[in-house]
């Protein structure tokens, strides 16, 4: 009770000093029962008129045959249970949803894709006009060699790109073509809900698109290696449907529908390699 900060006022022990504390008790032995006759708890005599605050605070009602328990004041000062989620909410910082949550994370999209999708979506990537910032370099698009390499050109408005994504265009589930990223998230979110399996899939091609994309043209800048198109799409391809073996969902029109596009058959509730 001295040191618990169970009052809105802070620990007792903050402005009430030892040495009170230490002539208080004195008191107890007659003050505690006649406390408790007059069926109301009260502040040790005189303790009111030396220390003001204590007039905010009313004394606790002690319920003698009850345990003690931890509480927890939530960040509307309200006293409520304790938890782990109750205490992360409450010391969270709460920053806006941003709109691309639930296409960047989900459980069944590989890691490292997820992370080069967060990058591109914030155009965080280290794209060669952003690095024209503070070093001269060439800016040119190393995939089309016809273009100023920013995010937008990169992995939209390059003619080498705008092929990989018609070679995947007929493999998206009922997915029109976007000219940028945004674009693209805007579209996946209003379409959740709608078809879980079509829209994971829908995810798992940008993301594995956007990955690829960026290691190809890592490939060519570091490495002085070079795929073609075909190269890259079939490389996507072949990422999203190893993904799309691993998901446990239940077999409707549009599950099968999807499937036999991937050429997955059907086993124990899962599309399989056929
Ligand atoms: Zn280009």
């Amino acid at each position: 009770m001295w040191y618990d900060n169970w009052c809105p006022q802070g620990p007792l022990s903050n402005f009430i000093t030892k040495r009170v504390l230490y002539d208080a008790r004195l008191d107890v032995g007659t003050k505690v029962v006649s406390m408790i006759n007059d069926g109301k708890w009260m502040w040790p005599e005189g303790w009111e008129d030396n220390f003001d605050i204590l007039k905010e605070i009313s004394v606790p009602i002690l319920q003698l045959d009850k345990k003690d328990k931890v509480v927890w004041v939530n960040r509307n000062m309200q006293q409520v249970e304790f938890s782990t989620t109750q205490a992360w909410q409450d010391l969270r910082c709460n920053w806006p949803t941003v709109e691309w949550k639930d296409v960047v994370w989900f459980k069944q999209l590989v890691p490292r894709h997820a992370f080069m999708l967060w990058l591109a979506l914030q155009e965080k990537l280290m794209t060669q006009d952003r690095i024209a910032r503070w070093k001269q370099i060439s800016m040119q698009c190393s995939l089309c060699r016809n273009g100023i390499e920013s995010h937008k050109h990169l992995f939209f408005k390059c003619k080498f790109t705008e092929e990989i994504w018609n070679r995947l265009s007929s493999l998206r589930w009922n997915m029109k073509d976007h000219t940028d990223l945004q674009d693209i998230v805007q579209e996946i979110k209003v379409s959740r809900g709608r078809n879980n399996f079509g829209v994971v899939v829908n995810k798992l091609i940008l993301a594995a698109a956007i990955y690829y994309i960026w290691q190809e043209r890592n490939h060519r800048i570091f490495q002085d290696k070079e795929r073609n198109e075909e190269a890259i799409s079939n490389i996507i391809k072949e990422s999203v449907r190893i993904q799309l073996i691993s998901i446990r969902v239940r077999k409707t029109k549009n599950v099968i529908k999807i499937s036999d596009q991937w050429k997955l058959k059907w086993e124990n509730f899962s599309p399989v390699d056929s």
